[in-house]
């Protein structure tokens, strides 16, 4: 039997995000520089063999139910379905997120490998503003994605948006009419404290109450309960499908925090602003045993703090960026 994997808060621990590679084919303007990234060399990079073995160990040892793989862009790792196929072997709640780019070409055999839900990032409808915001002029190939992770059976599909100040904010209800039109459910993420370019301040967050406020004055919506999932979620009242709101800055939901993260390297963080990692790569290539690896788990998780600082004074920016941890 499975032995839950508490932390001092008592938060008991079951959802694991694994970054695969810190490789990306967009760059991002909240996320990675234009330039000046050094990629991870290949060999430092946590093989398929020692992925599938950390997440066996959180399922079996910890009763881990739920794997989602980020990046990095996670579709840019050659071979990804024999990953899926790995991961979804240990019946976990296998999703994956993902910028959508080259899905139209993957979105059937990562479906066949056992992918069951993917969350797609979208900033904007607007193909000048894609290009600016992304760097890369790729909105086509991002909505032929979309269509093509719906047309796989892949389900839900939920697009992720990061909303700026002054950057896409106006568009919250051509993503509401999009998601709506697609049956897709529009997920709108606070901007955070993570972007490469440290261009991040408060006065850049669109918060989450106002989002809603946009959306319910054309669109009337019902707040759902909320659960360890970060979004809050929210009903059309006409019955056209969902919003979520991830609040990471005005509302945090760090007390029901159920996540750890694996970066591609093999480093183990229990929190998206941890400033710590465990070297599980160091342990699985010196030779640990599962028991090994699962002490340090326990340590790793056992010590995560109550929440992140990112409104107090003394909030320290982790040396990763959003990219390089796995969002
Ligand atoms: N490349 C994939 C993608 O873009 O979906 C996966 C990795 S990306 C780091 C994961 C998620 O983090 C994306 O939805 C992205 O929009 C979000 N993200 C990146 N930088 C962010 C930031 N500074 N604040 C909030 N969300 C961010
Ligand atoms: Fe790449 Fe995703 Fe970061 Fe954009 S958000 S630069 S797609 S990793």
């Amino acid at each position: 039997m499975p032995t839950p994997l508490i932390d001092s808060f008592g938060r008991v621990h079951r959802d694991l995000r694994i970054s695969i590679t810190d490789r990306c084919n967009f760059r991002c303007v909240y996320c990675m520089p234009e330039e000046g990234m050094t990629w991870t060399p290949r060999a430092e990079l946590l093989t398929f063999e020692e992925i599938e073995r950390v997440a066996r160990v959180l399922v079996e040892r910890f009763g881990f139910d739920s794997i989602r793989l980020t990046g990095g862009e996670p579709t840019v790792r050659a071979r990804l379905p024999v990953l899926v196929e790995k991961l979804a072997g240990l019946g976990v709640d296998l999703a994956m997120t993902t910028n959508g780019a080259t899905l139209a070409l993957m979105a059937d055999d990562l479906a066949a490998a056992g992918l069951r839900r993917i969350n797609i990032s979208l900033d904007s409808l607007r193909r000048d503003r894609f290009l600016e915001l992304t760097r890369r002029d790729a909105l086509d190939d991002v909505l032929a994605g979309i269509d093509a992770a719906v047309a796989a059976g892949i389900a839900p599909v939920k697009l992720n948006v990061v909303l700026m100040r002054g950057i896409n904010d106006d568009e919250v209800l051509d993503f509401a009419a999009f998601g709506r039109d697609r049956g897709v459910e529009v997920r709108f993420i606070e901007f955070m404290p993570l972007d490469a370019d440290a261009t991040w301040g408060p006065d850049k967050v669109v918060p989450g109450g106002e989002i809603v406020a946009t959306v319910d004055a054309v669109h009337p919506l019902d707040a759902q309960a909320r659960g360890s999932d970060p979004a809050q979620r929210f009903c059309y009242r006409d019955g056209r499908g969902a919003i979520g709101i991830i609040p990471t800055v005005s509302d945090a939901f760090c007390g029901d925090c159920d996540r750890v993260r694996l970066t591609a390297e093999g480093g183990l963080r229990n929190c998206l602003f941890a400033l710590d990692e465990t070297d599980l790569r160091a342990l699985l290539r010196d030779g640990a045993t599962d028991d090994d690896l699962a002490a340090a788990v326990t340590a790793n998780v056992g010590a995560k703090w109550a929440g992140h600082q990112i409104n107090q004074v003394h909030f320290i920016r982790p040396k990763r960026t959003m990219s390089q941890i796995g969002g």
